[in-house]
């Protein structure tokens, strides 16, 4: 099944403990489409500037990413965030952010787009996820990820979009944010109140936790000696997640072993991602290890049952 994403399509500055670096291939629906990628046919949906350029179309490519629907706004600047990450890398201080193309974008999806079985609204403006969601008459599984500037600047609309979706995908703090709720159970409730199926609540370090109705399940973030640049870990999460899902046919989203594998194919995605800056190491990753490390995730989390006397 294809998959469609709208997000931002980024130039990221990003400084960490660890290292800089000034303008990189970065934005939401960037990070998704490469994670994606490892499992079913991505196209991705946005606007760029005429600074965008034929080494970030190559690195899309480089993952078979089809970008027919990206659109280059003659006389625009690429959407530009900058990060910046203290010891503890779990929060990201936003130090500047420029919608440039975003501005005043009108997304017009092609034919293939708007058939796409499933889509994903990555982090954007929540009008703008919504009008795409509207023009995607074919997705039968919708996932949307937002972040605390949209909760504080645009929460009704956010709140609309959300109504719209099956999937939600957001930080602890986050839905503690958008339902009021601070114990993470309640706010999941109330956030499924909202219209979701299911909700999944993405815990930097320590993992991601799967809310749906038939109950609950979590994974810990894979151990990892070296993380030089959490950005995108999040999306890398749904790209994995959403990803392997598209490639598992209609239903699997209400299928709780595919849905509890996605987590663990989320969580190995993401945990790629961190270990270097931007999307240098998912650049060049294989089948082969994103495959041997869903394999440790399943050996990290099983444990024997008590022996009968
Ligand atoms: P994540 O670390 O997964 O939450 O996402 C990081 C990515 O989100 C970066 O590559 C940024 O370009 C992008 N980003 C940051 N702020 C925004 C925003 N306000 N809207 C859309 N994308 C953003």
């Amino acid at each position: 099944m294809s998959l469609c994403v709208v997000g931002s399509i980024a130039f990221d500055a990003v400084e960490s403990p660890f290292g800089e670096r000034e303008r990189m291939l970065g934005g939401s629906a960037v990070h998704f489409s490469l994670a994606a990628s490892f499992f079913t046919d991505v196209r991705v949906v946005g606007p760029v500037g005429e600074d965008f350029g034929e080494d970030e179309y190559a690195v899309l490519h480089g993952r078979a990413v089809n970008t027919d629907d990206i659109e280059t706004i003659s006389g625009g600047k690429t959407f530009f965030w900058r990060g910046r990450y203290e010891d503890n890398l779990n929060t990201a201080h936003t130090e500047d952010t420029q919608l440039g193309v975003f501005g005043d974008f009108e997304p017009k999806l092609s034919e293939a787009s708007r058939s796409a079985e499933t889509l994903f609204l990555a982090n954007i403006q929540p009008d703008l996820q919504r009008r795409v969601n509207e023009q995607c008459e074919g997705a039968r599984l919708v996932g949307l990820d937002s972040m605390n500037l949209w909760i504080d600047t645009a929460r009704d609309s956010l709140v609309q979009t959300i109504d719209g979706v099956d999937l939600l995908f957001m930080n602890d703090a986050e839905l503690r944010m958008l339902t009021g709720e601070s114990n993470l159970l309640r706010a999941a409730r109330e956030a499924m109140g909202m219209g979701p199926r299911a909700v999944i609540a993405k815990q930097g370090e320590y993992g991601a936790a799967l809310f749906t109705p038939e109950g609950f399940f979590a994974l810990p973030a894979y151990p990892l000696e070296t993380v030089h640049d959490p950005t995108g870990a999040g999306d890398s999460f749904a790209g994995g997640f959403l990803g392997y899902l598209a490639s598992q046919g209609e239903g699997a989203g209400e299928d709780e072993d595919v849905l509890r594998r996605a987590m663990a194919y989320g969580s190995t995605l993401a945990s790629f991602n961190v270990e270097e800056f931007g999307t240098e190491r998912v650049q060049r990753l294989t089948r082969e290890e994103v495959d041997g490390r869903f394999d440790d995730f399943r050996n990290m989390t099983a444990f024997a049952a008590v022996p009968s006397a």
